[in-house]
């Protein structure tokens, strides 16, 4: 990797810093603080971040009409802007187990929250950071190379071709990355999509992000082709990637031998155990059915592997009738079983954490939240610090503080960590 360099005085009172460090591992922090290897550029209005392919992924804005000055915008690879705040500092860390609240551009379960994308800062600077780019890299030919050389690629990304590229990334996923499990945030969900199969078992009708596929698990030709496309598609800055998500929604009900393959494959091809970034990580999601069928025997051949992996089940309830409503095909008696399967992995494997999503809603019977304090209190002798357990808003985009009530209640009666579940999409 080249070594850090920079320009000041590039046209408009501008400067240059290329190959930045950054922190080389994912830390919660309640500043802001930047992960991996990037480029800068502080303009009078902005700072402008671009990862190793020239391409924007970070804006904050300089002036006095920015929201907050420890706040900015974030580009995932899916092209979407999201919008970090602290939220006013009051309850984030404890609702979600992060310090910064991501604003999503987009409909989703969100609980809190303002409405950062209606300011006209934050507006303005999604319109016409490239021109701030632009500007201030008219002069940058007369550089030294390594700089002229990043700046010839921060110019050929322009909006357009951000655009154009997360269309790419669609079409090697096999459509839209609708939802990231929650414990992506331990890495700022910065994971590279790999589907090792298609679809889901149960297609419950409450659920907002399944799609229309029978669950089907992809061939090891195409993981090992779509590895190879995934690497391409993310160049030089492939080394800021320590994570995949091996999607998509029940890749845990693929046979033992695929997934493991799939993410020695990845490991290799993706170098996520190698990467500037320490510490490789795997996520996907799991059903009910998916857990149960597999033996200790895989979870301990996970747990092997030389990275962390995380697999979050969709348990929802462990109450009969809230199921039913949620037209959610188990009983609450497999659930039940699923919870405490889930137990014996994460005191048996180290390296493996399985976490779970539980709805809630003011709309659902009090049975829900007698039957999730029976799984996450009075089943459990002590307090755990792994195995998180996620609840999810059934309502889509209306954040209410009210709604958190009954969350600081059963987390604080939970023996398990407890936190909010966002979804996010790629
Ligand atoms: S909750 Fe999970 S299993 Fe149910 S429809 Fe949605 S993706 Fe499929």
């Amino acid at each position: 990797m080249p070594e850090p360099s920079s320009l000041e005085h590039l046209s408009g009172q501008c400067r240059l810093d290329v190959f930045k460090r950054g922190r080389d591992r994912y830390e919660k922090t309640s500043y802001p603080s930047r992960t991996g290897i990037y480029h800068e550029i502080i303009s009078k209005r902005a700072v402008l971040h671009f990862n190793l392919n020239g391409e924007i992924i970070r804006l904050a804005g300089r002036g006095k009409d920015w929201p907050h000055p420890q706040e900015w915008l974030k580009r995932t690879i899916g092209n979407d802007w999201i919008y970090y705040s602290t939220g006013g500092y009051t309850g984030v860390f404890e609702t979600t187990g992060e310090y910064y609240l991501p604003n999503l551009p987009y409909p989703t379960n969100n609980h809190m929250g303002g409405r950062p994308f209606e300011t006209t800062a934050v507006k303005t600077l999604i319109r016409s950071w490239f021109e701030d780019a632009r500007a201030a890299l008219a002069d940058v030919d007369d550089g030294p190379s390594q700089i002229s050389s990043v700046a010839r690629r921060i110019l050929a990304s322009s909006p357009e071709a951000l655009a154009a590229k997360s269309g790419l990334l669609r079409r090697i996923t096999g459509g839209p990355v609708s939802v990231l499990p929650p414990d992506t945030r331990h890495v700022d969900y910065q994971v590279i999509p790999l589907n090792i199969s298609r679809g889901c078992l149960y297609k419950c009708g409450f659920c907002r992000v399944k799609n229309s596929s029978r669950f089907t698990p992809l061939n090891r030709d195409t993981i090992e082709a779509n590895i190879g496309r995934l690497a391409d598609f993310f160049g030089d800055d492939l080394t800021n990637f320590n994570a995949a998500f091996l999607g998509d929604h029940d890749a845990l009900n693929c046979e033992p031998d695929l997934i493991l393959e799939a993410i020695q494959l990845a490991c290799a091809g993706l170098r996520l155990d190698s990467s500037s970034i320490r510490g490789g990580n795997v996520f996907m999601f799991g059903s009910v059915s998916s857990l149960m069928k597999h033996k200790q025997v895989f979870f301990d051949a996970l747990g092997r592997l030389p990275i962390s992996v995380y697999i979050n089940i969709g348990l929802e309830s462990a109450h009969q009738n809230t199921l039913d409503l949620l037209e959610k095909p188990l009983s609450a008696h497999e659930v039940a079983a699923a919870f405490e399967r889930m137990q014996q992995i994460n005191q048996a494997c180290p390296n493996v954490e399985m976490t779970a999503n539980f709805v809630t809603g003011q709309e659902l019977p009090d049975g829900h939240y007698e039957a999730l304090l029976s799984l996450v209190r009075n089943s459990l002798n002590s307090a755990k610090s792994k195995g998180c357990i996620y609840l999810s808003p059934l309502q889509f985009d209306s954040p209410s503080r009210a709604r958190l009530f009954d969350f600081y209640r059963l987390k604080r009666l939970s023996r398990l960590p407890l936190f909010m579940y966002t979804i996010q999409r790629l």
